[in-house]
């Protein structure tokens, strides 16, 4: 397992909540997913999967078709609180429109049933690489960067960014909380030696901090360390 991915956890292992009704399916499932390394809450109802979101599990498995309250209800509730925990939706029928409807309600990816548990497992891990930034003040996660799909959002939502915005946001992102020199800026996303101008650079900060809504005269999530380089903050460190 790649540890640098769990900045959040209390413990090491990675938690996922199996909300699914049947046990055909659900048994298995826990099983290959223990034998992966995680740790699995298994839920039948949605009621119950909602109880046991509040653990913070680290992704979320869910069955639309549920009992009490259904999967996409489950899925609309978590991300109106505000929780951008990873949700794999597991739907019985592709022409459900399920399938979109779930990725409207907040869902990160679905898997039509029957599914082929190694395809699964593969979604499931890919969904654990997004790297989260600390979650703000009010507990909604920041910044989510999916580095092989090249993806980030920003309170739970998708950012449209240029490739070399991405790379910014990646590369401050990872290095949160500290300065990150524009000579290493430089060498890292535009594979090039430093030669005294960063207006590239620059303009390419600007058009990030615009993405995020930062204000350049004083910016929330992007600062600027004169004379060194820029910063990504930590959530309610100013
Ligand atoms: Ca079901």
């Amino acid at each position: 397992m790649n540890t640098e991915l769990r900045t959040q956890g209390t413990d090491d292992m990675t938690r996922v909540l199996l909300a699914e009704d049947d046990p055909a399916i659900s048994q298995p499932l826990a099983r290959a997913l223990l034998r992966e390394g995680y740790e699995v809450d298994v839920r039948a109802d949605g009621a119950s999967a909602l109880e046991a979101a509040l653990n913070n599990p680290d992704l979320v498995l869910l069955d639309l078709g549920l009992p009490a309250i259904d999967g996409l209800e489950v899925c609309r509730r978590l991300r109106a609180e505000g929780r951008t925990i990873p949700v794999l939706i597991l739907t019985a029928r592709a022409d459900e429109v399920d399938t979109v409807v779930g990725l409207d309600a907040g869902a990160d990816d679905y898997v039509t049933k029957p599914f082929r548990l190694a395809e699964l497992l593969a979604r499931v891990r890919a969904l654990m690489r997004r790297t989260p930034t600390d979650a703000g003040d009010d507990g909604v996660e920041l910044v989510r960067i999916d580095a092989e799909g090249r993806r980030a959002w920003f309170r739970g939502e998708e950012l449209p960014l240029t490739a070399k915005e991405f790379d910014l946001l990646r590369v401050l992102v990872r290095e949160q909380g500290k300065v990150v020199s524009r000579e290493s800026l430089m060498r890292e996303i535009w594979d090039t030696v430093w030669l005294g101008s960063t207006k590239t650079l620059d303009m390419h900060v600007s058009g990030l901090r615009r993405k995020l809504g930062d204000d350049a005269t004083s910016p929330r999530y992007i600062s600027t360390v004169r004379g060194m380089g820029f910063r990504f903050e930590r959530p309610g460190s100013q």
